[in-house]
């Protein structure tokens, strides 16, 4: 691959509203940086409840066209939506790369799980189909369907800017919904490009839109009468009020949160296989993804095989500018975020951990401002330390020793977060024993991100998810729709008088 074309726009960035780029108009706007070099790109605006509201009112005003529109014509335009953004899958990966820093092959990839869910909203007249029971009772037949529910709205975070939108948006779209979306204010461009690629493929303006922002707008978002479903992908705090405050306002919920997520290794797996899964996981994207691995809990004698070859690696880390092809790691997003991991590492050596490598202060050659860290590796953490509790989010992997499987597994259920779980073993019955009995959402088997496909949706246990549906394949099918009950019979099946029983089959 020869290298990628960079994202250097100096535009700001403002919101997509009715089928266009619209400036904004609040007076309020924020900092975009490259984390990179360390310098500010560009601003994004930060909307007021007015922008907020017009965006709303826009997606209003397009919902009773796009809902009656046949689904396979709603699919053709998702197809043809598919076909583009596959046509610029790398000018989507090279903004990524620009404002949230990760690697440009890893940026390709979160656009190209981003598409599979495009490619997943392209079957909805199938997904949509109802049930039907011909004779219920006698002359009487009886049909479910769903229908869509209005404007739905998406609050996503900075960390994936494309691929967690596409959870939501091109499901809640196909089944005839219309969308607001409020993306992270840290990398606000892709989904507004996202926007302009929608126009071209024929959506009718006002069923996509964008508004930049922040607290004010969400709180807008969540306050709105003609907002109907709220999804959320973001930290557990924000996570719980989201739920909360919308479920007061009476508005279906979903949001994700924050994540700790461990990998089991047990003494029969594969080493090396297990050290490249654990310095790919916890160390890809910078440790910045939900599905991160942060803790390994390593059983038995497999800490004492591991450890040495997990030092070395993660020492060696190539840590540059995302933008070079044979970067293993890009810089942190921002310049708060590397500070509060760092202070993070200072914590966990206050703690009593074993600072086996230490990431802090490095320094890229050429990129003296940029937001940069090397990768962290703890040891003998325990399950009363804050850097075992809490949600870092950044490229620290703490190793925790057990003494059995039973120990790991008690470990893993007793965590507050949920998200996802992976155990390394060579072990069929201990696989099986695993998947059943672990307290996590999403569970890999020798694999350590296990994030489901289009078809399977997303979600975690615990503090990882409030509320009941997962995102994405048929359960995000089923929060954007409300099911409908038909029961019909015709004049020639009606006996004669008032029936005062309840009616049951005859
Ligand atoms: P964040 O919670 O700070 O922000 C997420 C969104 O909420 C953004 O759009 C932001 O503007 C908005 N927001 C922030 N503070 C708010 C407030 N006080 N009131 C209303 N809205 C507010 O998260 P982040 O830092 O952008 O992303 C990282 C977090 O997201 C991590 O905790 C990570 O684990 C989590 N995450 C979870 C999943 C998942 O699927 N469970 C996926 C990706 C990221």
């Amino acid at each position: 691959m020869g290298a990628p074309e960079a994202f250097t726009t100096t535009h700001d960035v403002g919101h997509w509203i009715g089928g266009q780029r619209v400036a904004g108009t609040s007076g309020r706007s924020q900092a975009v940086w490259n984390p990179a070099t360390g310098a500010v790109a560009r601003q994004v605006a930060l909307a007021s409840a007015a922008e907020v509201n017009a965006a709303v009112a826009a997606a209003q005003a397009a919902f009773p066209a796009w809902a009656d529109m046949p689904p396979i014509r709603r699919a053709r335009v998702m197809l043809k939506f598919l076909e583009l953004m596959n046509q610029h899958r790398d000018t989507l990966a090279a903004m990524i790369t620009a404002e949230h820093g990760k690697v440009f092959t890893d940026a390709q990839g979160e656009v190209t799980r981003g598409i599979d869910i495009v490619e997943f909203a392209c079957g909805i007249p199938q997904l949509l189909k109802g049930d039907f029971t011909d004779q219920v009772s006698t002359g009487i037949d009886n049909w479910t369907l769903r229908q869509p529910l209005g404007v739905v709205a998406g609050i996503t975070p900075f960390n994936f800017p494309c691929m967690v939108p596409c959870w939501m948006f091109p499901v809640a779209i196909a089944c005839g919904n219309t969308f607001v979306l409020k993306p992270s204010e840290r990398d606000p461009s892709p989904s507004v490009f996202m926007g302009e690629l929608f126009k071209q493929a024929g959506l009718p303006d006002g069923v996509f839109n964008v508004v930049q922002g922040d607290k004010l707008a969400v709180d807008t978002l969540l306050g709105h009468p003609d907002v109907k479903a709220l999804s959320f992908v973001g930290s557990t705090p924000i996570a719980q009020y989201i739920y909360e405050t919308g479920a007061h306002h009476g508005k279906r919920v979903q949001a994700l949160g924050g994540a700790k997520n461990h990998m089991v290794v047990m003494p029969d797996a594969d080493v090396d296989q297990a050290v490249d899964a654990l310095i790919g996981s916890a160390y890809g994207s910078a440790g910045e993804r939900c599905m991160a691995i942060s803790v390994a809990v390593l059983v038995g004698d497999a800490a004492d095989k591991l450890m040495p070859k997990l030092a070395e690696r993660a020492k060696t880390l190539k840590v540059k500018n995302g933008m070079e092809l044979d970067a293993e790691m890009g810089p942190i997003v921002t310049r708060q975020a590397l500070e509060r991991i760092e202070g993070y590492i200072d914590i966990g050596i206050k703690e009593g951990a074993k600072l086996v490598v230490d990431g802090r202060g490095l320094k890229v050659p050429g990129h003296d401002k940029g937001f940069f860290t090397g990768g962290t590796l703890f040891d003998r953490v325990t399950p009363a330390m804050r850097i075992y509790q809490e949600e870092i989010f950044g490229p620290v992997l703490a190793c925790v020793r057990a003494k059995d499987f039973a120990e790991a597994v008690k470990l893993v259920n007793e965590h507050p977060y949920g998200n996802g779980v992976s155990c390394f073993t060579s072990d069929g019955n201990i696989a099986r024993e695993f998947s059943r009995r672990i307290q996590v959402g999403m569970v890999g088997i020798n694999v350590p991100i296990p994030v489901p496909m289009a078809w399977h949706g997303f979600g975690g246990w615990k503090k990882s998810l409030f509320g009941d549906m997962h995102a994405y394949g048929e359960e995000g099918v089923r929060f954007y729709t409300k099911q409908k009950s038909v029961m019909q019979r015709w004049p020639a099946s009606i006996g004669k008088g008032a029936e005062f029983a309840m009616p049951v089959s005859r």
